[in-house]
């Protein structure tokens, strides 16, 4: 399509978009104002995230950590608390990280000086610049590069098309709600323009739009994951349980349940127990798992095992590998490790239900 074209459909969409919205836009809570400490953290737990899932944890986020200072001064085990469920805790300290800066110089008004607090990208700092400031300054993820690749029948890769898109969005904005314009382009590829099966007979868009379908984005090959098995020991007295803190690496500051580098059977567990030094127990039927990242799926086996002995005073066998040493391992009360520490979904469905637990 010529440059020529591609600006007047460009230049079409605002009032299309924006009588659409105010018509069809949808009851969420952070639509509530254009207060930028709420958008931000809207926008950042809506990365990832569905909408569903994020709104009980933004009301109760906010609940607890109302200013940018309660973010910035907030205990890490409690932020991580909070954001139990939402996966992806890098946000979460990056969110702390930049709130520190802000609690200091203020909110940035501008894309480009939003763009230099950590965890802030170009689609988050237009999504606040636009929405709380009213700048000119597009959001395009993904949702918004599926609605212009249609409309424009843009074959090009989703990375050329976020840029080139930014580029073109910010000369067509509107001279005014800019902010609300961000919001309806998000929403009608959130709502009606679907990833397959686009609703295009209520879609307003369709008088301009090329492709009328899902012909695009193209589909580009996804890289494949990384595969890891893991097999879980929960270990419990009559009240408590047994968990370790995540020092590195994925999930790095949340709590978890010890685990070994490989797959093993009810044999082969209690035989690993017992060469551990562990001397009464008993071991409970094996729960299995797959836990899928963006870049890694663990399969996991878990056993509770119910003994009076100290896991901590464990010795790994020669040749076993685990995620962290026996001796890393505390004992905290059942019903309290649900409540107060930040067990991610990752090891959360391994947890044995506590005395009084109703799930
Ligand atoms: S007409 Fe269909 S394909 Fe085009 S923008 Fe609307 S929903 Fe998407």
């Amino acid at each position: 399509m010529e440059e020529k074209q591609r600006k007047q459909i460009l230049q079409s969409l605002p009032p299309l978009l924006l009588e659409w919205y105010d018509r069809n836009k949808r009851d969420l809570p952070w639509r509530k104002d254009t207060d930028p400490y709420r958008v931000w953290i809207s926008e950042i737990m809506l990365q990832q995230t569905r909408v569903e899932a994020a709104r009980e944890h933004y009301i109760r986020f906010l609940r607890e950590l109302p200013t940018v200072q309660a973010l910035a001064d907030c205990p890490e085990d409690k932020l991580l608390k909070l954001w139990e469920g939402l996966g992806y805790y890098s946000r979460a300290r990056n969110l702390q990280k930049a709130a520190a800066i802000v609690a200091k110089n203020g909110f940035p008004h501008t894309a480009a000086e939003l763009k230099k607090l950590p965890g802030i990208g170009e689609y988050t700092a237009g999504a606040i610049a636009s929405i709380c400031f009213e700048e000119s300054a597009p959001a395009v993820d993904g949702n918004v590069v599926r609605v212009l690749s249609r409309v424009l029948s843009d074959g090009r890769s989703q990375d050329t098309l976020k840029k080139v898109l930014a580029e073109e969005l910010s000369a067509s904005y509107p001279p005014a709600r800019r902010g609300d314009y961000t919001q309806s382009l998000m929403e009608l590829g959130a709502t009606v323009c679907l990833p397959s099966s686009p609703l295009c007979l209520t879609c307003p868009l369709l008088c301009v739009c090329e492709a009328k379908s899902d012909a695009f984005p193209l589909r580009k090959e996804k890289p494949k994951r990384r595969i890891f098995y893991k097999t879980l020991f929960v270990f419990c007295d009559k009240t408590r349980i047994a968990l370790y803190r995540r020092e590195e690496g994925v999930l790095r500051g949340t709590y978890a349940f010890f685990s070994i580098g490989r797959e093993m059977d009810k044999g082969q567990a209690e035989a690993f127990l017992r060469l551990a030094g562990l001397k009464n127990f008993s071991l409970g039927s094996p729960l299995r798992h797959t836990h899928v990242f963006s870049h890694l799926e663990w399969h996991m086996t878990a056993y509770t095992v119910y003994s009076e002995e100290d896991a901590a005073k464990l010795t790994l066998p020669v040749g076993e590998s685990a995620d962290a040493p026996f001796s890393a391992l505390f004992y905290a009360e059942r019903s309290a490790a649900k409540r107060e520490f930040s067990l991610p979904s990752a090891y959360r469905w391994a947890l044995p239900p506590s005395d009084g637990d109703k799930d």
